[in-house]
């Protein structure tokens, strides 16, 4: 079997999910399709509850008429059955009442907000299953509540693994063996506790769903289905003529995504990394094109794939000229940041001093403070960091100087490279990034692209 999972803006309306139907229909083996809520509901259930929170229930009611309307228009459109109205309904009615509840005694708890993050997701499966049985296919509809478990925590709930594993793997097989059945609809997002009530995963966390049910099921391939043609060598917005990454790494993917690439996030796929499941990241608004296929290894190393990059970064050189000779400086260093709780990204050190890059972000002048009470502090705003990506690079002669050459004239601030087999790194002023990003992509992804690793978007 396949799992193949839609996020919000690929079931956004009508059209979009006839889109979703006609993938599904052309699947020669059994699938499990894993829906978002509508694209933008979750954000709006995210509203609804903060306004009951502050007393607001005008705005609430009107939140909670604007989901229904826009639920029925879009079932009546895929011409639903009147139960599946019915269904729409009762659930947003019930909502207004656990709210009007919620609001009398103040039970603005976790496990009061999951049953509201939940139910976009509760509607979305319901609706997109109903529509597959209009269009003259029989998808059964499965609460996913009845498959994944979490621990007591509803709202970015952590996982029971083996028993969801075990649970899921024992429906879905049930729900194949019915002789018509060769779609599964469930929706992202949604669990259970182990005690019976609603519980959601992270933000985004539909991704998580399908690779945890990819995973329990061993299927034969993880499919994520989004509005973009897959992993880019660069982000569009700054660098014309970027390519599609055919197969990349897992390795490579996470890198990407500490970058800033959406497209996914590669923890909420990790469990069908880990067993080996191929991920492909497809467009299903284009879904003739071949997308980016994530595997744990690619055969396709020692390139550069993607020229990825990170903005509003800060420089913080620490020096000391206590630290010649004597051990412990660095930790003491680490430390402040530890406590402060801000991820360090990129170092480099010299005997005396210690230069690390961080984002901006409001927790750090309290750590300067701290630094500055044992060394001397320096910063440096408006950086950004630039990173060449690609599986292997630090063993292939010649990258680093092709890398670096293609910089004429751009003042770099600092280099990491060698830490990690994944990039090479260096530190910018935010003024040079688009011109940088340029010259490097130009350099790597101009005249000998690799057909079989890079695509052209448009030649597809
Ligand atoms: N609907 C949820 C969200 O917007 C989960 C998802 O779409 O993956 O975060
Ligand atoms: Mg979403």
């Amino acid at each position: 079997m396949v799992v193949k999972k839609f996020g919000g803006t690929s079931v956004k309306d009508d059209i979009a999910i006839l889109r979703v139907i006609d993938i599904c229909k052309s699947e020669k083996l059994n699938s499990v399709v894993v829906v978002s809520a509508f694209s933008g509901v979750t954000n709006s259930l995210v509203e609804l509850f903060e306004s009951a929170k502050a007393n607001n229930t005008t705005r609430a009611s009107t939140i909670i008429e604007e989901l229904r309307s826009r639920h029925i228009m879009t079932a009546q459109k895929l011409k639903c059955s009147e139960e599946t109205i019915e269904l729409i309904n009762t659930t947003l009615t019930q909502l207004h009442l656990i709210l009007d509840a919620l609001v009398i005694i103040r039970e603005f708890t976790q496990r009061s907000n999951a049953v509201f993050l939940a139910t976009g997701e509760i509607l979305s499966s319901l609706i997109i299953a109903d529509a597959f049985f209009q269009s003259g296919i029989i998808a059964k509809h499965i609460d996913s509540r009845e498959l994944i478990y979490t621990e007591e925590k509803f709202v970015d709930a952590e996982v029971d693994i083996l028993k969801t594993r075990e649970i899921t793997q024992k429906q879905i097989s049930k729900a194949f063996s019915q002789s018509n059945i060769k779609i599964c609809v469930c929706g992202g997002f949604i669990a259970s506790t182990l005690s019976g009530q609603t519980s959601t995963l992270g933000r985004g966390g539909s991704d998580y769903t399908a690779a945890l049910i990819a995973e329990a099921c061993k299927a034969e391939r993880l499919e994520i289905w989004t509005d973009v043609d897959g992993i880019l060598t660069s982000d569009p917005r700054k660098v014309p003529n970027t390519k599609l990454i055919k197969e990349i790494s897992y390795d490579e993917a996470a890198e990407l995504a500490f970058y800033g690439a959406k497209v996914l996030h590669p923890k909420t796929i990790y469990p069908a990394v880990e067993a080996e499941i191929p991920v492909f990241v497809l467009n299903s608004f284009n879904p003739k094109n071949t997308g980016t296929k994530i595997i744990p290894h690619t055969i396709w190393k020692n390139r550069i794939k993607a020229i990825a990059f990170r903005e509003n970064v800060t420089v913080i050189n620490v020096s000391s000229s206590r630290m010649l000779g004597t051990y412990g400086f660095l930790a003491n260093v680490f430390d402040v940041f530890k406590k402060h709780q801000i991820p360090i990204d990129l170092v480099a050190t010299s005997e005396v001093s210690i230069s690390m890059t961080v984002d901006n972000g409001p927790l750090l002048d309290a750590a300067i403070k701290e630094l500055e009470k044992f060394s001397n502090v320096e910063i440096f705003l408006e950086k950004a960091i630039i990173s060449a990506v690609g599986d292997g690079i630090r063993n292939e002669s010649g990258i680093a100087a092709r890398f670096f050459g293609a910089l004429t004239g751009i003042n770099i601030s600092m280099i990491s490279f060698g830490a990690s087999e994944v990039n090479l790194s260096i530190i910018v002023d935010s003024v040079d990034i688009k011109k940088a990003v340029n010259m490097l992509h130009t350099e790597f992804f101009t005249d000998d692209i690799d057909n079989e690793i890079f695509v052209n978007l448009g030649q597809q």
